[in-house]
């Protein structure tokens, strides 16, 4: 029986996200999410798609180890087991690469040693993702596991995109330097925008804007990224749900010497309670819109400030670029706050940028185009799959051997 399924595996720091996809027609066959791991009220959200059924459970789950353990079980309940001879692999979704994975890899001890030497770099994220991979290896030992980088996209940028203005020495010896995050969506979305414009990814640039919960912006040359928004951390660039994004370094200095905040402090307010949340109390954009129906000024305010920075980068990366073919918008804001992209491009005719109203209030789930028939810039709207992205990066590198 030749083996055609992939497991994606994202592991957070107390979640596991998880889907099953079949690589010969690129299907969903289950997806699921454990939530709360180590309280005691996580919980367990599965559904199998050829059934329909979506199975749920709350109660204690310890650590990944009894999570992946339990998502083992609901599979098996499926008949789609992590036993099955149909499993090719497991695709493990890593945020820290460094600048030593460019590409997928296969992961094996050395790669794991490596993925920890980054953990100073990447002190939220890997070390969940790291957990995530050894309970895979050990329920699955022989099975190959493959690890897919957010940074690994990024790695083409040129140094003088990727490094800071600081000390190359000082640099070098702590890892600073521009990795960029979202690499795995970028990437597909950069090549699903010249799909949709019947190009191959070779012959256009794009300026892609990931506009999440977290959010950031690249700008793509053939193919290639050129320039990212998102730094040594997740941090810098675009306004976020709660991430300020680009500020003053000053502003650090200023809040320790005069605010008197700790560093950890200081950490917690620049990521977690910044960015929309921070400048008006709500992440979610559709709850910004309603506020901004009703009147809102703080809500006004922070959607302004918002889309400032968004056009602040669609400026930069068309002047990195030179020439664009297509803005594409995507993630949970882009692809569905049509507010969010007719402001973002508003006022930008001068660079051979619209939107069409009316294309762009159409609510859709597929790839499309939103920008006035015959518009020198495309601008389009991609939804992004860094799932089926992992998949596919995964089983191109293990499937062959099947
Ligand atoms: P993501 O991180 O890509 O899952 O995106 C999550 C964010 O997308 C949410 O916090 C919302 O701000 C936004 N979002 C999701 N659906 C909508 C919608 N229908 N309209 C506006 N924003 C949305």
């Amino acid at each position: 029986m030749t083996a055609t399924r992939v497991l994606v595996l994202n592991s957070g720091s107390s979640s596991v996200k998880y889907q099953l996809l079949d690589m010969r027609d690129r299907s969903r066959l289950a997806v699921g999410l454990v939530e709360r791991i180590g309280e005691q009220t996580s919980r367990l959200r599965h559904t199998c798609l050829a059934s329909g059924d979506t199975r749920e459970h709350t109660g204690p789950i310890a650590d990944h180890d009894a999570a992946l353990k339990a998502v083992a079980g609901e599979l098996g309940r499926d008949g789609l087991g992590l036993d099955s001879p149909e499993l090719a692999a497991i695709g493990h979704r890593v945020v820290h690469g460094g600048m030593f994975f460019t590409e997928p890899t296969v992961i094996d001890d050395e790669v794991l040693a490596e993925v920890e030497r980054l953990i100073p770099v990447a002190p939220l994220h890997n070390p969940a993702n790291l957990t995530g991979i050894r309970t895979a290896r050990a329920l699955r030992p022989d099975l190959p596991q493959v690890a897919v980088f957010d940074t690994a996209f990024h790695t083409t940028m040129p140094e003088q995109a990727a490094r800071y203005a600081i000390d190359p020495k000082i640099a070098d010896r702590h890892r600073i330097r521009r990795y960029g995050f979202h690499g795995t969506s970028h990437a597909y979305v950069s090549r699903e925008t010249a799909r949709l414009l019947g190009k191959d990814p070779a012959e256009v640039n794009v300026i892609v804007l990931h506009l999440g919960n977290g959010a950031s912006a690249s700008a793509v040359r053939r193919g290639r990224c050129v320039d990212t928004s998102m730094g040594l951390t997740p941090l810098e660039g675009l306004v976020m749900g709660t991430r300020s994004g680009d500020l003053d370094p000053a502003v650090i200095f200023h809040l320790a010497r005069v605010g008197g905040m700790s560093m950890d402090e200081i950490d917690t307010l620049l990521n977690k309670r910044s960015g929309l949340f921070g400048l008006c109390g709500d992440n979610d954009m559709r709850e910004i819109r309603r506020r901004i129906d009703e009147g809102d000024e703080e809500a006004a305010l922070a959607f302004d400030i918002y889309i400032h920075r968004l056009k602040k980068y669609i400026g930069a990366y068309y002047a990195v670029l030179g020439t664009v073919d297509a803005v594409a918008f995507t993630a949970g804001v882009g692809e569905n706050a049509a507010p969010v992209r007719e402001a973002a491009i508003a006022g930008l005719e001068g660079l051979g940028l619209a939107v069409d109203p009316e294309l762009n209030a159409v609510r859709a789930d597929r790839a499309r185009l939103v920008s006035p028939e015959g518009a020198r810039v495309a601008v389009a709207v991609v939804p992004t799959d860094e799932e089926l992205e992992i998949a596919t990066q995964t089983y191109a590198l293990v499937g062959k051997n099947n």
